[in-house]
This record gives structure tokens, sequence and C-alpha cells, in this order.
């Protein structure tokens, strides 16, 4: 295909064929490793060849920064630089596509498919097809379709990674045997995938097993719970917040510098955008009709987070709070009307966080991110005046920050946590 010029409005950017399944890898962002590792394992069995791409470092900013304007928001320069650092190091680069997905809510995610394929052209790769899983039925020419069977898997395929990264965060930093709780939660995902395979695993009744099992198989392994640890949870923008290369390996930062630590899982995003479409029709008078799905959705969701909530009751452990229950305690810090990015789900989160023990909250920002720094940074003052224990910081992410500075600031609002905690105190999960 000849090279057209970026600026040429007469380009046809190439589309994903149906016979592109079986010829084609399809080229996934990574981000959040216990999720991914179970949709890659659905799409495979659906037929499809994808790839979680694994390339992070320096290169993958430079790609970025070569071909996105730097003051565009930082996940998008991150995506497109880690799709064109691993097309760089392929062999064979006419036999991949790329997926992306979009909310297709107002914010700028909503564009970032156009900026790939803008940059696509500019890199000379401007025959790679660009994928975009979304909602919201944009991109609907696209040849790539999930049929309901996969649809389920993937929704059951997120609950089991919500309950496994929960359980996760909170053994991991208590284990006696190094490496233990990343053991059982990889064991884990293998034995959920194989039981897609065979068909099971999705079912409401194969949920609430497995889900009691993980927890149950958490519950018993050894840790060693003498000494209290700082508590720390992580909020902010979707990609800055799941994925190490958008916040330079905070999770890892943390339990290394023997914190515990805690990520609010896909049900809350899920959720919140669910709940933005009946506020959508509520506050902005849009679809009723879309309204009512989402109503439904969130019944069949809610009823998943009921099985999730049951079964880590029954441990030792202090169970996420109901979506519902979350969403209500941001009302008289931030309208629900406030929706762009993460709008009032940052808020939410950050308060949930607070009431179930994570005091210490760290707020990850984008550069170029609006949305994100007035429901994030702009109400911690309120924030603070109904917790005035909360120890809240925000960290901006963007090219030319440095993991020095980040990881010193960090280290200051760790400092201040430590103080609250006494020698003899024991850890409470
Ligand atoms: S939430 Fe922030 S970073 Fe994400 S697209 Fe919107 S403005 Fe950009």
């Amino acid at each position: 295909m000849e090279n057209k010029p970026v600026f040429d409005e007469d380009f046809v950017y190439p589309k994903f064929e149906k016979s592109m399944i079986k010829t084609h890898t399809i080229l996934i962002p990574s981000m959040l490793d216990i999720h991914m590792a179970l949709f890659e394992s659905v799409l495979i069995q659906s037929g499809y060849n994808v790839e979680i791409m694994k390339n992070q470092g320096p290169e993958v900013v430079e790609e970025g920064l070569k071909y996105v304007h730097n003051d565009t928001c930082y996940p998008a320069l991150l995506v497109i630089g880690q799709f064109i650092d691993n097309l760089n190091h392929r062999d064979d680069t006419h036999n991949v596509v790329l997926l992306i997905t979009q909310t297709g809510g107002g914010c700028r995610a909503s564009n970032y498919i156009h900026l790939l394929r803008k940059a696509l052209v500019k890199a000379g790769y401007d025959y790679i097809p660009v994928v975009s899983l979304n909602p919201s039925n944009l991109e609907k020419d696209s040849g790539f379709h999930i049929d309901y069977k996969t649809i389920f898997k993937i929704v059951a395929a997120m609950t089991y990674g919500d309950v496994l990264m929960y359980l996760y965060n909170k053994t991991r930093s208590y284990e006696v045997e190094a490496g233990s709780a990343k053991k059982l939660t990889f064991d884990w995902v293998d034995n959920v995938s194989k039981q897609f395979e065979v068909g099971k695993g999705t079912s409401y009744r194969d949920l609430r097993k497995n889900i009691n099992d993980m927890a149950k198989s958490f519950d018993n392994l050894a840790l060693d719970l003498s000494h209290a640890k700082p508590k720390v949870g992580i909020v902010g923008e979707i990609y800055i917040k799941y994925a190490s290369l958008g916040n330079n390996h905070l999770e890892e930062f943390l339990v290394s510098q023997n914190a515990e630590v805690m990520v609010p899982g896909l049900y809350g995003f899920t959720l919140y955008t669910m709940y933005n479409a009946i506020y959508d029709h509520e506050i902005y008078g849009r679809s009723k009709k879309t309204a009512l799905i989402n109503r439904f959705l969130i019944w069949y969701f809610r009823r998943r987070e009921k099985l999730m909530i049951n079964a880590i009751s029954k441990t030792k452990f202090t169970p996420m709070k109901y979506f519902k229950h979350t969403k209500d305690l941001s009302e008289g810090v931030l309208d629900h009307g406030t929706k762009m990015g993460e709008g009032w789900l940052l808020t939410a989160e950050m308060m949930e966080l607070v009431e179930i023990g994570y005091s210490n909250v760290i707020c990850a920002q984008p550069f170029g991110c609006l949305p994100n720094h007035i429901c994030g940074k702009g109400v911690m003052k309120k924030i603070k005046s109904i917790h005035p224990d909360a120890n809240i910081i925000a960290i901006d992410y963007d090219p030319s920050a440095t993991r020095v500075n980040q990881e010193n600031r960090i280290k200051l609002m760790l400092a201040i946590a430590r103080e609250k905690i006494s020698k003899d105190d024991e850890a409470t999960l």
C-alpha cells in the first residue's frame, strides 16, 4: 500500500477483515497482569492469535514522543509508543493487527484510535489495521466481533481477575515463602483458563465455587502478620493506575518499601460507566433505552460482586465495599454528573480505600489529564476534612518526570504513615 501523508483526508485506513483472524496476530497493550493473562487465554480459545505486549523501557517513551505531540495525554503517548516500539522489533509486521480499548465517553481516550492511526502512517506502518474494543459501538465497520460465549467468558475472567488481584495484594507483602502469593495467583489463572477450555467456569454456580475456593486457598497461605505495615491504596487514571509501564512499577516499589498495597478492581470502572449511562439520562436527557439496558447490566454485575464479597467475608481478609456504597460515598463531595475520564469514580475510590483501612492513598495522575486533576487533586482537601487521618498525595506521571522524584515523594508519604504505626502493632488484613 502506498505510504500516504498523514494529513491526506482521502487516505483509507486498513480495516480488520474476518479472514485475518486465522493469519494475523493481535497485539494488545499491557496492563493488569492477572486480568490480561485470563483475557489472553479466553481470546486464544476463541480462535484469535493474541499477544499482550511486554516491551517496556525508555525506548517506548522515545517512540511515543516521536509520533505523538508531547502535550497529548501521557497514556496515549505510552500506548502508541509501546505499539511502535514492538513493531520496530518484529521480523514481519504484515501479519499483525493492533487492538486498543475505548470507553466511548467524552474524554480524549475515545480519540486515541485516530492518534494511533496517524502515528502508524508517520512511522511507515500504514498497512496495519487497528481494532477498537468498546461498549459504545464505535468503529462499527470493523470485522472484529466477539460472540456472546466469549463475552460471558470475558466477564467471568474479569470477576476472577478482580478477586485474585484483591487477594494477591492482601497477601503478597506478608508471605512467609517469597513468591508464594504470586504462584498461588497464577496457579488459579491456569486452573480457571483450563475450565474455560472445557466450557466451565462461567456459570453463576461455577463462579461461586471457584471464588469461594480462591478465597479459602489465600486464607490458608502462610503469612507473617507479626508487624503492621503502612497500607497504601492506588487510584488514578485507569491506564496509569493499572499499567506498570505507566506508573513506573509503583506496586512493586511500594512492596519493596515494606508497605501493603491495594488497587481497586475493574468492576469499579465497569459499574461506574454503567451508572453514568443512567446519569446521562437523568441529568442530561440522553437515551432512556441505554439507561434501562445499563440498569439490567448493573443487576447482573452486582450479583457477581456479591459472590466476591461473600467469599472474602468468610476469610480473615476485609472485603472490598459494594460498589453501590462506594458510589454513595462520593455524594456531597463531587456531583455524579462529573463523569469525564474517571470522574466521580476517582473521588469515590479514594473514600472507599480510606474506609477499608488504606488511609494512605496515591493518586496517579498523567500529564495532560484535566479530569483527573479536578476529580483527584481537586477533592483531596474535602476528603481530608471528612477523614482527617487520610494521607493522600498526587503523583504526576509524564515523559519528563523522573522516577527518583516520584519515589522520593512516596517515601515521604510512607514516613508519615509509619509514624502512626507502633512497633508492637500486628498486621490486620
Ligand atoms: S482521562 Fe485524562 S489521560 Fe485519560 S484520556 Fe481523559 S484526559 Fe486523557
